[in-house]
């Protein structure tokens, strides 16, 4: 490699480095024996202006081997409830944040490697990533993008040559993912736990000029702020639910304050609908599974609003109040994000006071049915267009969802939507492709096990426009083949 620095023609502007001192480490990334690239997202590179085609700089710079021109490499120290429990240091420990961004909206954008190499937060970790693990994360981070729910987007995926031990010998590989920050709840716990209360302003004044600037004249900008986060939250995980996704990590460490999805680790779509389905090999007690992640979200809000207590009010039985009644109104956000998305699923443009009993009354009739949660929205709608009424069949005893049908088409009949507008917003919120489990270890397998990549870029580019049905793509849509079994994902893979 050549002495010259890597220029990608990126313009960093690295606020977190140059305002957040005692809040990281300056670290660089462990220079990788064989780096090569294996994929770039060419229109999120063009949106952050990323100029630099070539390959080779490429992988030296997002294997973490060079740091590139205007880049200020740093691991960010946090802590985090984990399962419940407090660990008061936890931190980048495999992950380098190279520096920040602006997209092409003006948007502040962080750009982080991960797998790079130890840090001094790797504990008794390597510090590195395998490439299955970071595949799985590029397809399902970007699919979730396509699915209009906030996440960090994946960027590039670089093989480093090393092989790595896990419970086999596994290809080395980084990931250089782009979010809108990785502040976490686990980043004020790292500073309240430790009673540095300056911090914890300063951390929280950042968070506030960097997401939710209209605060910054509030007066009362901490208790808005958590109100604020809230509700993102709240949002965030009412969409989680509405296409059966399972986040399977929840820890305080793992939940942005920019509301973005972050970390998929042991994730996973259901396929039949499920309210107790949880994919994670550790998730022993079901804490994170389907039904449990409203619950958890606002479990995590509340240690969130802990810290800020100080900062919400001098008097501590005030402040407590007060940031108890914003972390019960979790509760009602979620319901209003969650309920309004049900609507445009089941195609109802107007609100009426039963729809929420509506809306249960089709998932309680789902329930043990083994019905694919996917499709059955798009059968739906395939039955409005074309008047048959095929999404019985997905029912193994189709009684209850029948008699659901019968209310929710008399729902329908009181609005004066026609058929064909509402088959078209149904099919705007219903994807016809998520990544499915099979499909998504089906790709990870070829390029592991035979550097096939075919199958990962085939998914991704389906995965792509989830809502509009594809040429040749049958395949995509259909449930996991019996053979498949049951499901079982891992952290820190
Ligand atoms: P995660 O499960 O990815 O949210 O990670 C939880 C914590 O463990 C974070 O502080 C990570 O940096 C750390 N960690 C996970 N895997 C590794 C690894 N292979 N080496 C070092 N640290 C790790
Ligand atoms: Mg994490």
């Amino acid at each position: 490699m050549s002495s010259m620095a890597i220029d990608l023609g990126l313009t960093f502007d690295n606020s977190y480095f140059e305002e957040l001192e005692g809040f990281y480490v300056a670290c660089s990334g462990d220079r990788a024996p064989s780096p090569e690239l294996v994929k770039v997202n060419r229109s999120l590179a063009e949106n952050i202006g990323l100029t630099n085609t070539d390959p080779g700089a490429l992988a030296a710079v997002f294997s973490g081997s060079e740091t590139p021109v205007g880049a200020l490499p740093l691991a960010q120290v946090y802590a985090g409830h984990q399962f419940g429990g407090f660990t008061p240091q936890l931190g980048d420990g495999r992950a380098l944040l190279l520096g920040e961004v602006l997209d092409s909206d003006g948007k502040r954008q962080d750009l982080q490697l991960k797998g790079s190499g130890p840090t001094r937060f790797s504990r008794r970790g390597d510090g590195k990533a395998v490439l299955g693990a970071v595949l799985r994360e590029y397809i399902v981070s970007e699919a979730m993008h396509a699915l209009n729910i906030p996440t960090t987007r994946a960027l590039a995926v670089v093989t480093t040559g090393e092989p790595i031990l896990r419970t086999q010998y596994l290809p080395g590989a980084v990931l250089t993912r782009v979010a809108s920050s990785h502040l976490r709840f686990g980043t004020f716990q790292f500073f309240s736990a430790r009673g540095e209360l300056d911090k914890v302003r300063q951390l929280a004044d950042y968070a506030i000029a960097r997401h939710y600037p209209g605060l910054k004249a509030s007066r009362q900008p901490y208790l808005d702020f958590l109100c604020a986060v809230r509700d993102r939250q709240a949002e965030l995980v009412a969409k989680w639910l509405l296409v059966g996704f399972v986040h399977g990590v929840m820890n305080t460490d793992n939940m942005t304050i920019s509301g973005e999805t972050i970390d998929y680790g042991p994730c996973a779509f259901v396929d039949n609908y499920d309210t107790n389905a949880v994919f994670s090999s550790i998730d022993e007690q079901g804490r994170y599974s389907y039904n449990n992640q409203p619950v958890i979200a606002q479990w995590n809000l509340a240690r969130f609003a802990e810290t800020l207590l100080p900062l919400i009010d001098d008097e501590r039985e005030q402040a407590i109040t007060k940031a108890s009644e914003a972390v019960t109104g979790f509760w009602d956000s979620f319901h209003r994000f969650w309920l309004s998305g049900m609507r445009v699923k089941l195609g109802l443009s107007t609100e009426e006071e039963d729809d929420l009993a509506l809306c249960e009354q089709l998932l309680e009739s789902m329930s043990d049915q083994e019905v694919d949660f996917t499709l059955l929205f798009r059968q739906l709608a395939d039955d409005l267009a074309s008047g048959n009424s095929g999404s019985q069949t997905l029912f193994n005893d189709a009684e209850h969802f029948l008699r659901w049908r019968e209310s929710w088409l008399a729902r329908l009949a009181r609005e004066s939507l026609s058929t064909a507008e509402r088959v078209e917003m149904m099919n705007g919120a219903n994807p016809l492709y998520i990544p499915r489990n099979h499909l998504v270890e089906h790709a990870i397998e070829a390029a592991e096990q035979d550097s096939d990549y075919q199958p990962f870029e085939q998914l991704v580019a389906v995965l792509s426009t989830p809502y509009t049905p594809q040429l040749d793509a049958d395949d995509y849509a259909r449930p996991a083949p019996e053979s498949f079994g049951r499901y079982t994902t891992y952290c820190g893979t």
